[in-house]
């Protein structure tokens, strides 16, 4: 990741929000993750080549033993560890619906997604839920993480 500012001469005192230019790079295995899930509608992992680790989202090498990565595919779903539900929007505006967030452990790895929950309500979601991915129609699809509009029960 590179995050800089462009031009040192617009360095100066801000009242309110700070004015920053950036350049964000996902990286070789960021890249190659996203590429999948635009093109070919595909998730992939990376798997440590010494130890085994599975790591999601990919990364090129491991961070246990620092060792090359292979990337493995693997089919996205995966079950709810935890979630929480947003009733307001960042102004404590009430949402007109509300919304589910959960960390998702991805099946077939040592990783994990935040994403947010669809097609179910609040009081039916449950921690150990399986859930799977639902992604933009790929005329839509941009190769961000907002691909995957949301995660939805088995
Ligand atoms: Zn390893």
């Amino acid at each position: 990741m590179i995050e800089k500012i462009v031009n040192p001469k617009e360095l100066r005192h801000w009242d309110g929000k700070i004015e920053l230019y950036w350049i964000y790079t996902s990286g070789k295995a960021g890249d190659e993750f996203f590429k999948k899930l635009k093109d070919e509608e595909k998730f992939i992992a990376a798997k440590c080549k010494k130890c085994g680790k599975v790591y999601f989202p990919p990364r090129i090498y491991c961070e246990k033993d620092f060792s090359d990565t292979e990337f493995v595919e693997v089919s996205g779903e995966g079950c709810v560890r935890a979630f929480t539900v947003a009733r307001l929007d960042a102004y404590e505006n009430p949402l007109e619906k509300p919304e589910i967030y959960a960390v998702i452990d991805i099946d077939g790895t040592d990783g994990c997604l935040i994403h947010l929950l669809g097609e179910v309500e609040p009081e039916q979601v449950e921690v150990g839920m399986k859930v799977k991915p639902v992604l933009k129609p790929k005329e839509e699809r941009e190769g961000k993480i907002t691909d995957i509009l949301y995660f939805k029960p088995l």
